[in-house]
């Protein structure tokens, strides 16, 4: 882009879209989205101080003189560049828009403060499972025998909504529990949620069927599913997950695809499925669908020769356009992905809170405390 491409900007006021909220975490500055109840980017110290500038109250020339000035640029040709192209960028993606007259951003929008933001939460609901995948790192099953009821996670999210958390993860299989839906309707209606679950319950015709408006309307304000599949091949999917686990799921993916929710499906990968995901790629696209892999992890159920067998011995790359890397998939463990206290923490089936997503026996092997000591319940009146 060429300076002279920059008169577009002149007296106009760069504005962060409805859907997004600016926040920093103890790290770095994120861009939140409601629509898609998760962060859609991590933002770099001048594209972070850029966007905290698009309130709709100051022009583009007044964001590029304070930016000279905060990040001492000498340069002004360069400087010029780089934040028309920013925010050239930012508006291709429908992140900032630019208005001719100044406007009032809602103040909700930006969460900057110097101490940890705590914007999202994984709920861990329960340790139940309707499936007993024989590759389940976890171990899910059986609920755990000190479960919160029904009241008592009202009362968590009623904490939480004290505590200005946009948007909640639920994990575990929280279908599992008869009283989800009742717990997800109150959740839908105070927060972003966020669903990561099999789906064969969602695929199940007479389980849904029996569902009221109400019912199924919580189930609508989901914003993101994010549904477990791991081959398109369903011999292989059901070989891991159990029989007739893969129509179910494609029975889900039909149901969801109708409703305005985000879809994510989610992959193990193995030996035996690691040739298919260009085939993933394909099935994911029928239903508007992103993809998300993980290694196969030897731990929980999956400790076993045939597993042992299976667990990837490479880093799989697959490229995409241009020959970038669209996914990498680490050979062995995927715990690197872990953002241990980067803005969330996790709550456990009984309330108790541990730092991240990681299964309670990790953190048993480095310290149970870790798991263990500090309950949601405690933290009601705290900072965090
Ligand atoms: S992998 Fe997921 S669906 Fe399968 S048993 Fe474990 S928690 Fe349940």
């Amino acid at each position: 882009m060429k300076v002279t491409d920059l008169k577009g900007f002149k007296n106009k006021y760069p504005i962060l879209g409805e859907e997004y909220v600016l926040l920093r975490e103890p790290t770095v500055g994120i861009i939140y989205s409601h629509k898609r109840a998760e962060s859609v980017a991590e933002l770099n110290p001048p594209l972070f101080f850029i966007l905290s500038r698009c309130q709709g109250k100051q022009t583009f020339e007044d964001i590029f003189e304070e930016y000279m000035k905060v990040f001492g640029v000498k340069n002004k040709r360069t400087a010029l560049e780089k934040v028309s192209l920013t925010l050239l960028t930012l508006s291709g993606e429908g992140i900032i828009s630019f208005r001719t007259c100044p406007t009032e951003a809602s103040p909700d929008q930006f969460r900057i403060t110097k101490n940890f933001n705590l914007y999202s939460v994984n709920i861990e609901i329960t340790r139940a499972c309707n499936l007993r995948c024989r590759h389940c790192f976890n171990n899910s099953g059986n609920p755990m025998p000190d479960e919160l009821t029904t009241r008592e996670w009202i009362k968590v999210l009623d904490i939480l909504k004290k505590k200005r958390v946009l948007s909640l993860t639920f994990t575990g299989e929280p279908f599992a529990r008869e009283d989800f839906i009742e717990i997800l309707a109150y959740a839908a209606s105070n927060f972003d949620v966020y669903l990561m679950t099999n789906g064969t319950v969602i695929g199940d015709d007479d389980w849904f069927n029996s569902l009221s408006d109400k019912q199924i309307e919580a189930l609508k304000k989901v914003k993101t599913f994010q549904i477990s599949l791991d081959s398109p091949a369903p011999e292989i999917n059901d070989k891991y997950r159990g029989r007739g686990c893969y129509q179910k799921v494609i029975s889900a993916l039909e149901r969801i695809k109708e409703w305005d929710s985000f879809i994510i499906i989610s992959s193990t990968i193995t030996q035996e499925n690691k040739h298919m995901i260009r085939d993933m790629e394909r099935l994911a696209a029928k239903y508007n669908a992103r993809l998300t892999f993980g290694a196969l992890e030897y731990r929980g159920r999956a400790v076993s020769p045939e597993f042992k067998n299976l667990l990837l011995d490479e880093t799989i790359k697959i490229e995409g356009l241009e020959n970038k890397p669209v996914y990498s998939i680490p050979k062995g463990a995927t715990t690197a992905w872990c953002n241990m206290i980067k803005g969330y923490y996790t709550i456990r089936p009984n309330g108790y809170i541990k730092p991240c997503l990681m299964p309670d026996d990790m953190f048993a092997e480095l310290d149970p405390r870790l798991y263990n000591s500090v309950s949601i319940f405690e933290l009601e009146n705290k900072s965090i």
